[in-house]
């Protein structure tokens, strides 16, 4: 399937917005990306004809609302080839999946003595909730290292696993380095000692096809603001058969079975059980509709243009004087640099006044900048929406506050 660029920048009706006085290029969509009209009319369709709460409700449009979240599980379960819908769970996003595995299975699994197996390459949402359930439980979190071109260094993986492993948790694709990791092979080597494995895949999800039979992983987690969907919505991926274990993290409506202030409460099955409260149904519908959109687009058709872009950038950022470019040379969706010796929120400002939307910051990966010793870096990330004429941009952005500010 051919890509038409033109006609992709046309769904995205804020990417004809000006920002200071120049044309928006949006380099920032690895922190959230930018929905194409049909989320945005499926949201405020949901919202102007058929909004009501979803179950238990006997009425029509409380029937129809429930039919319409219910599909979109099957939708989520089929895009990410789950063996089942009840393996699907609606959460708010990447962060909140992590924390319900880490609260439901880690604190009823973990004992003193235990440890789980991490990166030194992930995002704060894959570390601090194991941080956290280690420190009640008594468990240790340990980190596969990177090597010298931002990878991890998959031979220290052996000498971490022990017989005291419990949960391998590594991120599928880099938010900072944009480094792919080998998930299925890591999978293979952590099942084959006995661990459960969770793959955070909050920055694969936009970029290629998914298939967690393939990955062969327990967990799978991902947000749907970065693939192209609402706020406020994302999607666990579990096995049933580890999930009809977990116990309940939060209490609420919709999670139980039956509730008696004398005999105590049962609770739902899966996947019921880990959603207490009414959910955002609307949100959940536009979810649906982005998964819909980069499945016509075709996620293959997706990757390959992608991967055009990122190889354009690569080759053009590297004629930018004193530009340090962090991570692998082959690498998915985003670029972090340091321009010499300055800081990256002045490079971040000045390119903002040019109409360049680029990251700065720590990206909620300190460790990582501890790894490279610096304290921030900038990061432009590169979408399906994404042209070369904004790289272009980027660079002359660069090479020009690289004249304004000397090295
Ligand atoms: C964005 C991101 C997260 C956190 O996602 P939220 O939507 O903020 O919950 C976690 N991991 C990675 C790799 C991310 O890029």
């Amino acid at each position: 399937m051919s890509f038409d660029l033109a006609r992709v920048r046309a769904d995205f009706p804020l990417l004809t917005r000006e920002v200071n006085g120049q044309p928006l290029a949006y380099l920032d969509s690895a922190a959230s990306a930018q929905k194409p009209q049909v989320v945005i009319d499926a949201e405020s369709q949901f919202y102007e004809h058929g909004y009501a709460a979803v179950h238990r409700g006997i009425h029509t449009l409380s029937a129809e609302a429930t039919t319409e979240m219910e599909n979109v599980r099957v939708q989520a379960a089929r895009f990410l080839n789950a063996p089942s819908t009840e393996e699907i769970v609606f959460v708010k996003g990447t962060t909140e999946a992590i924390n319900l595995v880490a609260n439901s299975w880690g604190s009823s699994q973990l004992q003193p003595g235990d440890n789980i197996i991490i990166t030194e390459m992930e995002h704060h949402a894959n570390i601090v909730p194991w941080q956290m359930v280690a420190q009640r439980t008594g468990a240790e979190v340990r980190f596969i290292p990177l090597n010298a071109d931002g990878e991890l260094d998959l031979a220290k993986l052996p000498e971490l696993i022990d017989s005291r492993s419990r949960l391998l948790a590594v991120t599928q694709v880099s938010n900072v380095l944009g480094t792919v990791n080998p998930v299925k092979a890591l999978v293979a080597q952590a099942k084959a000692a006995g661990l459960v494995t969770l793959i955070d895949g909050a920055q694969a999800i936009m970029h290629g096809q998914v298939d967690v039979q393939d990955i062969g992983c327990d967990f799978y987690v991902f947000s749907g603001h970065k693939i192209y969907g609402p706020t406020g919505i994302g999607i666990l991926y579990g096995r049933k058969a580890l999930l009809d274990q977990m116990p309940p993290w939060e209490g609420g409506g919709s999670m139980i079975a039956t509730v008696s202030l004398t005999e105590g409460t049962t609770y739902a099955a899966v996947p019921g059980r880990f959603e207490a409260g009414t959910p955002n149904t609307g949100a959940i519908i536009g979810l649906g509709a982005a998964l819909k959109y980069v499945t016509d687009l075709g996620l293959d058709a997706i990757q390959q243009r992608e991967q055009q872009l990122m190889h354009y950038a690569m080759d053009k950022l590297a004629s930018v004087p004193d530009l340090v470019i962090y991570g692998p040379q082959e690498r998915s969706g985003v670029i972090a640099f340091n321009l010499g010796k300055h800081h990256a929120y002045d490079v971040g400002s000045f390119l903002d006044q040019y109409g360049i939307a680029i990251r700065t910051g720590h990206h909620c990966a300190m460790p990582l900048m501890q790894h490279y010793g610096v304290p921030a870096m900038c990061r432009a990330s590169f979408v399906l929406y994404n042209s070369e004429e904004e790289v272009d941009r980027l660079a002359a952005g660069l090479i020009r506050i690289h004249r304004l500010l000397g090295g």
